[in-house]
């Protein structure tokens, strides 16, 4: 199968990224290099790892089998909490294990404002963003207090703030703060990590049946059309075919509405104002 027909967002930088791809957290290292492989052959390009995963080597790995061109894929790894005081000699690492010469989104995992060391730490990303080894840099979990605290010390704006986003979940203060300054919202836990009833809820079971799609395909597109960049997670292939089978659909106003009134403001994930790892 050839490239599927994802949109491109384009970010702050003027750089694109593509709106769907493939999160591999918790993928053992030892299935990691299959999964992406076949994402690969199903025509995912945009592949979204991290230092703490420990699996960049085995997607580097894949994408270096798959023979594609470089400037056809999109890669984003992290940086981790207890490296933020050396983002440069992190961000080298990430690179020797992924074999890659060039990441395209670098981003901070946590502002653990806790240790105080995640401006610094943006300072750095701030310097590699300039080279040839980076094209993009953005952040993870900052709620709008720690954006704030960043912009207002470095006058830098991130590309990107990837945080967790769902039906449940919605984070529209977040999302409307990203919005005004142009930062692009990726959504982590997509489908809540399957620690929710969500796909079983009668909102997104009822446009799955009036669509002939499944109701993880609908919550997939409800991110699409809101423009949040997405990358569920799964080990399966069929659940990668079915995750990326969201582009022959549009839900309705009515179908959006219905969604959007799910949220309850819970999140399944870590506060980031307290995780401190
Ligand atoms: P997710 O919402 O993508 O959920 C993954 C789970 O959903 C799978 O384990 C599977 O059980 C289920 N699932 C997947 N496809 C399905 C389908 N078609 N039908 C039914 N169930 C399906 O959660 P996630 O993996 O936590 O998030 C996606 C990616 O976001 C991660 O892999 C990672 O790249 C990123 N992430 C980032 C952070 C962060 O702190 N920045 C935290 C968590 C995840």
């Amino acid at each position: 199968m050839g490239e599927l027909p994802v949109p491109f967002l384009e970010l702050n930088d003027g750089n694109l990224i593509p709106q769907l791809g493939l999160g591999v957290w918790r993928l053992p290292a030892e299935d990691t290099e299959r999964v992406v492989s076949e994402a690969l052959e199903l025509g995912y390009r945009h592949f979204d790892t991290a230092r703490i995963y420990d699996n960049e080597a085995a997607v580097g790995r894949a994408l270096a089998a798959s023979g594609l061109p470089r400037e056809e894929l999109f890669v984003t790894t992290k940086l981790w909490n207890t490296d933020q005081e050396d983002p440069h000699g992190a961000f080298e690492a990430s690179l020797d294990r992924l074999g890659l010469e060039k990441v395209d989104l670098y981003l901070v995992h946590w502002p653990v404002p806790q240790r105080k060391t995640a401006v610094g730490a943006w300072r750095g990303l701030v310097e590699i963003v300039g080279s040839n080894q980076c094209d993009s840099i953005g952040v993870s979990n900052f709620e709008i207090a720690h954006l704030n605290e960043l912009i207002s010390e470095t006058g830098v704006v991130p590309a990107v703030n990837q945080v967790e986003l769902h039906p449940l979940h919605q984070r529209r203060e977040l999302r409307a703060f990203c919005a005004e300054r142009g930062i692009a919202v990726e959504a982590w836990g997509p489908l809540s990590q399957g620690k929710s009833d969500l796909l079983e809820r009668p909102e997104t079971v009822a446009a799955a049946a009036a669509h002939g799609k499944t109701p993880a395909q609908v919550v997939i597109r409800w991110h699409l059309q809101h423009g949040t960049v997405v990358f569920p997670k799964t080990s399966s292939r069929e659940r990668l075919a079915e995750n990326a089978d969201v582009f022959d659909f549009e839900l309705t106003s009515a179908e959006m509405a219905s969604i959007d009134a799910m949220d309850e403001q819970r999140n399944f994930g870590p506060d980031p104002a307290s995780f401190n790892e």
